[in-house]
């Protein structure tokens, strides 16, 4: 597949050093028209970072048919959001050693999408109101059973003689993905109605993300492919380098679209919440940012995980975004929510805190949840509503908290200090 290039101007205004004057961008060259007080200052070549094909884009009654349930559930579904677990498996396919990536990264990765899922960002919403910084209601979690009933812990390694795999999308094929095939040197799918997969390789297009939409009968070829490079935090390459790109993929995965395609001021995504965008946004760094469609703040939502922006600005699903993905769920993925009680794993999640010497346990928890810690941490523990339910500051040692007083269900505990944040998903009994 060749590559796509968008070349745009990066135009300023003013130098006013008001926070709120906008910044201009998505001013796209051609038959445009960049207004006198646009002055461009430079011109780049912006490659497109990903690629999404989808065989429900393809089916466009389909389309049709679950916006409109969309449309007739959204309401309801914000007001009786349902805590989703996705079972995931990361099949690592690598050529060289650098590309084999640390199951430390993986469980970077994940951690971080869930925090991106659960609405904890620590990124700006600029300047939009941090309501529309949803918690999805979705949380991942690294599969601990394989397919043929063993222990795993839910990352796979391959090695393969194929230095890029080039996948170019569609039609459900080997030839599409190659990368999700062991005919072709890749890796094959584990059952698509338990696992949600995510292959992790060379990509070699100059894509750092290719995702298949779900459709009514999910195919093998369902889920999402990362470039090695930009998957994972530590080790990953700038400017994607703050796991936003499995985030962004998820969403696809989950039927979101980006908020701008072509240069038109139509709504792309069916998420109303989201401002419509001139064309797609692109190597910005944060304040009010406005296009042709929204010329006054809060300007672009450039920092919506759907949009193209360096990890270091993204920060949001909207609630509509997350209605969206509620309802994907509910319509193709129930199979494999369904499973996660059996394949989620419930030992171990200590591992999964990269930056925090913490341990906790038990869980899933009945009556006493005990944390250690071995530095100074605030921990939340938040409901599926997004309200924190629970924060404290935890000294070094062993803290005992009495849990018997909250509702069965699943929870986000996330752990904070400073700049980093980390979340995992708790379960009460
Ligand atoms: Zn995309």
């Amino acid at each position: 597949m060749k590559k796509f290039f968008i070349i745009l101007i990066i135009a300023i205004v003013g130098l006013s050093a008001n926070a709120q004057t906008p910044a201009i961008g998505n001013t796209f060259v051609g038959n445009n028209d960049v207004s006198a007080n646009k002055k461009p200052v430079n011109i780049s070549q912006q490659q497109i970072k990903h690629q999404e094909l989808s065989l429900n884009l393809n089916n466009q009654q389909e389309v049709k048919n679950f916006n409109s349930y969309v449309n007739a559930h959204k309401n309801e579904i914000k007001t009786n959001k349902t805590a989703y677990t996705i079972p995931v498996v990361v099949h690592i396919i690598y050529n060289t050693s650098t590309q084999n990536i640390s199951d430390q990264r993986v469980f970077e990765q994940i951690n971080r999408t869930d925090s991106d899922f659960a609405g904890l960002s620590l990124h700006s919403m600029g300047a939009f109101p941090d309501s529309l910084k949803a918690n999805t209601g979705i949380t991942f979690c690294l599969a601990s059973v394989d397919p043929n009933g063993n222990a795993t812990n839910g990352i796979t390694r391959t090695h393969t003689t194929v230095t890029s795999f080039s996948p170019t999308g569609g039609y459900a094929s080997c030839t599409g993905y190659p990368e999700r095939c062991s005919a072709s040197g890749g890796v094959d799918a584990w059952d698509v109605t338990k696992y949600l997969n995510i292959w992790v390789c060379n990509m070699g297009n100059g894509l750092d993300g290719i995702s298949e939409f779900p459709s009514g009968t999910l195919n093998n070829f369902y889920g999402t492919t990362i470039h090695y490079q930009f998957f994972g935090l530590g080790g990953a390459t700038a400017p994607y380098n703050e796991g936003a790109t499995l985030t962004h993929e998820l969403g696809h995965c989950l039927n979101l679209y980006h908020l701008g395609t072509d240069n038109t001021c139509a709504d792309a995504d069916y998420c109303p919440d989201t401002p419509a965008e001139y064309g797609t946004d692109s190597t910005i760094s944060g304040g009010c940012v406005i296009d042709l469609c929204n010329t006054t703040c809060p300007g672009i939502m450039y920092m919506n995980f759907m949009s193209y922006s360096d990890d270091a600005v993204m920060a949001n699903f909207t609630p509509d975004q997350a209605a969206r993905m509620q309802a994907c769920i509910s319509n193709y993925l129930m199979n494999v929510v369904n499973n996660a009680t059996s394949i989620c794993g419930t030992s171990g999640i200590q591992e999964q805190y990269s930056n925090y010497s913490v341990k906790i346990y038990p869980n899933p928890m009945t009556d006493i949840l005990t944390i250690e810690s071995l530095s100074q941490t605030t921990i939340k523990i938040i409901n599926i509503q997004g309200q924190t339910i629970m924060q404290q500051k935890l000294k070094q040692g062993k803290t005992d908290f009495d849990i018997r007083g909250l509702a069965k269900g699943v929870y986000v505990l996330s752990l904070s200090s400073n700049d980093k944040s980390e979340v995992t998903r708790i379960i009460k009994e």
